[in-house]
């Protein structure tokens, strides 16, 4: 009987498709730690495929909208691969100061365990505020265009140095006229790096931007139906700056009644 039992239990196994999970990917337990806290189960599409290429190292030019899962795609093997030793080892690049915080939260969650400090700059605020915490021993800064380049140029840092650096959202980068900041910023960062390109779309000046700025790159397309979240319906309203705070208390109120 025992025997017919596992013999029907071995012909019964399920097959070896989609079955990839965060355990495969090479990530440290750290962050496979950070992984489970942040609640992810199984990894999307954009993550099961770049992850081992950013371990090892390689550049990488993602095609992947927003929705697909791309922060965790970058931020969590970089997270894996730093040293935490006090100096910036990571800069992310990205068009908007909202897009800046919520990488910068995101990345910030997968690096708790490793004692990683991340930074985000941005127009508008505080040089001294923002240089200050880079000082104080940040692992990674997520800045926009603009306000990282002035920083660079006013030499601001010492020993500004990140191995790892990514362009997020590149095409909107390059819709907003940011194309010659960011190629300008390029000449102020360690030619060894490693360099990781996402863009939704890729018109000519960001193959262009590509081919000048990564060493052969690993390409990884994703559709839009291979997004981590299916069901979220997406509204908006226009409101001034100072009404933001009472909207979204207005808006949290009418959704828990
Ligand atoms: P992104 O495309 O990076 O803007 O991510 C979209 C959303 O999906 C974010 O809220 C992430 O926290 C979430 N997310 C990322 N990876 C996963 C995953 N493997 N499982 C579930 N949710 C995820």
């Amino acid at each position: 009987m025992q025997e017919n039992a596992q013999e029907i239990e071995e012909t019964q196994e399920p097959k070896e498709e989609n079955l990839i999970t965060f355990d495969d990917l090479g990530l440290s337990n750290d962050v496979l730690r950070a992984v489970k806290a942040a609640g992810f189960v199984k990894p999307s599409p954009i993550q099961e495929q770049a992850i081992p290429f950013v371990i090892d190292g390689r550049d990488i030019v993602g095609q992947a909208h927003t929705g697909t899962g791309k922060t965790a795609a970058f931020g969590l093997p970089a997270i894996n691969n730093m040293k935490v030793d006090g100096k910036v080892e990571m800069l992310v690049i990205t068009p908007t100061r909202e897009l800046a915080s919520q990488v910068s939260d995101e990345i910030f969650k997968y690096g708790r365990n490793l004692g990683a400090k991340t930074v985000t700059v941005y127009g508008g605020s505080s040089y001294k505020r923002q240089l200050d915490l880079i000082e104080r021993g940040a692992s990674v800064v997520v800045a926009t265009p603009g306000r990282m380049l002035d920083i660079l140029k006013r030499n601001m840092l010492n020993n500004f140095a990140p191995s790892i650096v990514v362009l997020d959202e590149a095409d909107e980068m390059l819709d907003m006229g940011f194309l010659d900041d960011i190629n300008e910023i390029f000449s102020f960062l360690p030619k060894e790096r490693q360099t990781l390109l996402f863009s939704a779309t890729m018109p000519a000046p960001i193959k262009t931007l590509a081919s000048r700025i990564l060493k052969e790159p690993e390409f990884i397309s994703i559709t839009k139906g291979e997004t981590t979240n299916t069901d979220i319906e997406q509204l908006y309203y226009v409101i001034d700056e100072h009404e933001r705070d009472d909207a979204i208390i207005r808006l949290m109120d009418a959704e828990t009644t």
